[in-house]
């Protein structure tokens, strides 16, 4: 390992703002517990308008992963998105990411953390 380092610019091999958000951010509002209502609020959002694009086979995979999420309490817990694929450390629904995901910095100060969390980089850089 070299002292060089580079900034980070890309998500490749990466994936660590998705090891602790349990759920797609944003999202379980649309996958309410059964028998609740989506909240009001979220009508007409960008997250809305994402979510109406899902086929129907994302939506029945996505409303039977918050069902399991509800019944266990997930987003109390720190553990990936269920979305997040551990063997490529890649979101496996990336076009349909909600808002939140998509606005994220690469390289800014949150990813660094995030990175240096999970031990990606050593002091916000990628270890060359
Ligand atoms: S922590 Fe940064 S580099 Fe890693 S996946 Fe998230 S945004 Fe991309
Ligand atoms: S990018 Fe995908 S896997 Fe990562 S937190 Fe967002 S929805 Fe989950």
């Amino acid at each position: 390992m070299s002292n060089k380092s580079k900034p980070v610019t890309s998500c490749d091999k990466c994936g660590a703002c998705c090891t602790h958000m349990a759920t797609p951010p944003m999202f379980a509002a649309f996958f309410p517990p059964r028998g609740k209502k989506m909240p009001k609020f979220m009508f007409g959002t960008e997250d809305h308008d994402i979510v109406k694009t899902f086929s129907r086979a994302l939506w029945a995979e996505t409303r039977a992963l918050f069902d399991e999420a509800w019944k266990t309490n997930r987003s109390a817990k720190d553990v990936p998105c269920f979305w997040f694929d551990e063997a490529t450390r890649r979101c496996r629904h990336w076009e349909f990411r909600p808002t939140i995901c998509r606005e994220f910095e690469v390289g800014g100060e949150d990813c660094k953390d995030h990175r240096e969390r999970v031990g990606i980089t050593v002091n916000g850089r990628v270890v060359a």
